[in-house]
């Protein structure tokens, strides 16, 4: 519960966002249980519940009989009927709509190929995905839109410093075009601070503070909290991928020299291995051979991994986090190689505690269910309440 330096108003929506939070990832279940988490009075929390269900956004669930004296407390989840969020996930080649619930569970998606042939077109594309997404669930509440796309989110202009790396249209301010036609708040972030956010409330970022995601595809990019990681890297792109790890290597579209991404993303691994076996092979296939002792492969997965380790030391000395989840693409990674990767990030950074590696809990998913994340945190912190 927050005291000091919030007016009164502010500090409501506040312990509203909190008391929702908790009970819709679960980490509370019950009004006993709010309570005793937030430190708000056991009639505080059951006004603020009761605001809630009426407004069908909490439920009330069957009591689970635990046996011994006394009543069990009433269970409390997320209604079905709880307003759902609508997320444009903006990826390198492909650009997807969905409409996701709390939970981040994708329930309806739409969506079509970026070309450089409908790239100008990609505010009108995302409008009619956004408007079929609409009437395959007419009935439903919605908090809002959330837009993740690869660049960094631009809170002045509203839109994505980079885009046009992503879509070839420059920077587009999306947030006041789609807040003008659909008249809903309308939210930015990076996708892989979003997928970070999301592993952050309902995956393998649970039990830490301080996280970073790499998410590994066709760039290499990074999502980090720190500090508990609620709301401290909005708007800012940390970009793991172009982390230098050779200063005289190979020239990168950033203008520097040797950047990570250059040999470690899944085009650079696919081409490495294409150049020693003349074999063109899909990510998922020269994992597979790596798995059964092909040498080239292995060969292949060790380069891969020692470039990563370089780069994710980089990170670990300037950063510390907690743990470190290796997404996307780099779920498909074979476990012999996360050891691997872990094992030399953990000798070769400076001391401190050891830094388990692990894949998404949501899995390759993280970066789509992830991408209406922001807006949840936002309704969490009571911006939306
Ligand atoms: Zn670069």
């Amino acid at each position: 519960m927050q005291r000091t330096g919030v007016n009164n108003g502010t500090l409501k929506s506040q312990n509203r966002g909190l008391v929702l939070r908790l009970l819709t990832t679960g980490e509370c279940t019950s009004r006993i249980d709010v309570a005793k988490r937030t430190g708000l009075s056991k009639m505080a929390a059951t006004n603020i519940i009761a605001g809630f269900i009426e407004d069908e956004i909490l439920e009330e669930r069957e009591t689970i009989q635990v046996g011994g004296k006394g009543r069990n407390p009433i269970q409390l989840g997320l209604s079905p009927k709880a307003p759902k969020m609508i997320g444009v996930y903006i990826g390198r080649n492909e650009c997807s709509v969905v409409l996701n619930d709390m939970h981040l569970t994708v329930l309806t998606k739409a969506g079509f190929a970026l070309t450089r042939d409908n790239q100008e077109h990609l505010f009108d594309m995302i409008c009619r995905c956004i408007e079929r997404i609409q009437k395959k669930a007419p009935d439903e509440r919605i908090w809002g839109i959330c837009v993740s796309a690869s660049g960094a989110a631009d809170t002045e202009n509203g839109g994505f410093r980079n885009l046009q790396e992503t879509a070839g249209s420059g920077d587009v301010s999306l947030k006041s075009l789609l807040e003008e036609k659909f008249q809903m708040p309308v939210v930015l972030e990076n996708r892989y601070n979003g997928a970070a956010l999301a592993e952050k409330l309902y995956g393998n970022g649970r039990d830490v503070e301080s996280l970073l995601f790499c998410g590994i595809c066709e760039e290499i990019g990074s999502g980090l909290l720190l500090g508990g990681g609620m709301r401290t890297m909005y708007g800012i792109q940390s970009s793991l991928g172009h982390i230098s790890i050779e200063m005289k290597g190979r020239q990168c579209k950033c203008g520097r020299r040797g950047c990570l991404q250059m040999y470690a993303s899944i085009p650079m691994v696919r081409a490495k291995y294409r150049k020693i076996s003349g074999e063109e092979l899909t990510f998922r296939e020269i994992c597979r051979n790596a798995e059964k002792g092909n040498a080239l492969a292995v060969e292949t997965l060790d380069d891969m991994t020692d470039r990563l380790a370089c780069g994710l030391t980089n990170a670990v000395n300037m950063f510390a986090p907690q743990k470190i989840l290796i997404g996307f693409d780099g779920c498909i990674l074979p476990s012999k190689y996360m050891t691997r990767l872990e094992k030399m990030v953990n000798e070769k950074s400076l001391p401190g505690d050891h830094i388990p590696f692990q894949k998404p809990a949501l899995g390759r998913n993280a970066g789509i269910r992830g991408c209406t994340s922001r807006l949840l945190m936002d309704i969490f912190n009571g911006e939306l309440l």
